[in-house]
This record gives structure tokens, sequence and C-alpha cells, in this order.
């Protein structure tokens, strides 16, 4: 078969895809993922502490090559290949330099299910990875929580609030504020609304009363500054001090709750 017939077998194999490069947050999780160094030789591929990703010392390979020769195709065609298509994240790899250029030409079976493996590894451990940090999260969340639930009415009006002068205020941060709750709500608003629920109508608790409450705070607050960012603040501090909690991020996950629950912010959640 000639080059005609390879350009056209690879136009029909819907792996193959115009190469991409990567975004400059891949190329921080591609040097994450093999601990910023060379996963074949071991060579640092940048100092952990450089905060931008700087290609000097590493390239991104292809596992499964962008362009395979004929004799790489047929070699490669029956074995696994990672992701959707040959650009996806899953099927690219930091090398050093060295390495990349030996990969590069001579990839075959042997040097292909290496690397396959190298990566495949790489994957699970950051799923493993990214899965305990939530789920460290969780667990003070629930603590916060089930926290909240014992509060009592004279702990709200310990609720106060000293005005700030309206040039504290910046509409950058209510940017910064608009992501960081959306963030918090697109991860964790479905298992602390569970959270609540589990505890809702026993001992006293009443979700609906408790979030009524916030608003209230909320409100309130927002009639003296407008300054969200603030106010925000101010109840996550006063969240963390009522509960005890030693996670200022799972108080702010909760207080993300409320702003979306009881739609204040009305601008800001929008
Ligand atoms: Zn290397």
């Amino acid at each position: 078969m000639g080059v005609g017939s390879l350009s056209k077998i690879i136009e029909e194999d819907p792996y193959h895809r115009e190469r991409e490069n990567p975004s400059s947050t891949d190329l921080r999780l591609y040097l994450r993922e093999v601990d910023y160094h060379c996963p074949l030789c071991g060579k640092e591929l940048q100092s952990r502490r450089q905060k931008k990703a700087t290609q000097q010392k590493f390239q991104i390979a292809h596992i499964y090559p962008n362009r395979p020769t004929m004799e790489q195709y047929m070699l490669l065609r029956c074995l696994e290949r990672l992701g959707e298509s040959c650009e996806d994240f899953e099927n690219k790899i930091a090398l050093c330099v060295e390495c990349h250029q030996t990969q590069d030409y001579h990839t075959m079976v042997d040097e292909y299910i290496h690397l396959l493996m190298i990566k495949k590894r790489c994957l699970l451990q950051t799923a493993l990875h990214d899965a305990t940090n939530t789920l460290g999260l969780e667990m003070e969340i629930e603590e916060v929580v089930e926290k909240l639930t014992k509060l009592l009415e004279p702990d709200f009006a310990e609720l106060n609030y000293e005005p700030v002068p309206i040039a504290n205020k910046f509409t950058n941060q209510e940017l910064l504020l608009k992501s960081k709750i959306s963030g918090y709500v697109m991860i964790f608003y479905p298992y602390i609304r569970d959270s609540f629920r589990k505890l809702d109508g026993k001992n006293g608790f009443n979700l609906q009363i408790l979030s009524e409450q916030i608003r209230g705070c909320f409100v309130k607050m927002d009639g003296i500054s407008k300054d969200k960012f603030l106010v925000f603040s101010k109840i996550v501090e006063w969240i963390k001090n009522k509960t005890q909690s030693s996670s200022v991020e799972a108080c702010e996950a909760v207080v993300s709750f409320f702003v979306q629950n009881c739609e204040v912010f009305n601008e800001i959640t929008e």
C-alpha cells in the first residue's frame, strides 16, 4: 500500500484527528500526573516551584501517534487506544525532549503498550487523588451541616455587621465570588441538600426555617453594605465559629448552598 492509501485509511479511522496544541492548563495537568518527571527516564521536566509551564525540557507526546506510518498503523490498529481521539488528554503524556524524539520515530508494539500502561496508571492515580480530595471536604461539610442544624434562635442574633465604606466595593471581587460560589454549587449542592434533608424534621430541625434565617441575614447585611464579597465572608466566618469547623472551604461550600437555595445575591447566581 502506498502513501495515498495510508492517508485514506487514516481519514476513515475516526480516532485520527488534526493536531491540537495543549492549553496552558493542560500542560500543568500533564506535568502533575507524571509528578514533574519524565515517566520513561526519570529526568526532571520542570521544577515543581515554577508556576507557569514552559516547554523547555519537556514536550507533550502522543501515545498513539497522530500520524502513524503504515508500519505503525498495521502494528497498532488492533491494540487498545486511550480517549475518543488521538488528540484527547488521555492519549498524550509529558516526556523529556530526548525520550520524545526516540518515542516519536520508534513506537512499535512494545513501546506503545509500555507508555499506554504508564498513562493508565497516571489517569487512575489522578482520579483517586481527586476522589479522596472531594471526600475529605464532604466529611467536613457533613460536620458543618450537622452542627448548623443544632443552632438556636439566639445564635442568629449574634450575626452583627459593621458597615464598611462603599469605596471598599470592587466589582472584580464580585466576579471572583460568583465563580467561587458556582464552583461550590456545581460540586457540592446535591450532597449538601441531601445531608440537610436527612436531618430535616429530626430533633426540631427544620431546613425551611434555617434557610429563611440565613436568607434574612443576607438581606439584612445586603441592606447595610452592597459589598457581596464581605457579606459572604462574614457569614462564612459566622458558620465557622458556630460549628467550630477547621475547614474554611467546607463552610464556604455550605454558604454557597444557601446562596443558591435561598436565591439571595440574585444577580450573582443567575
Ligand atoms: Zn525521558
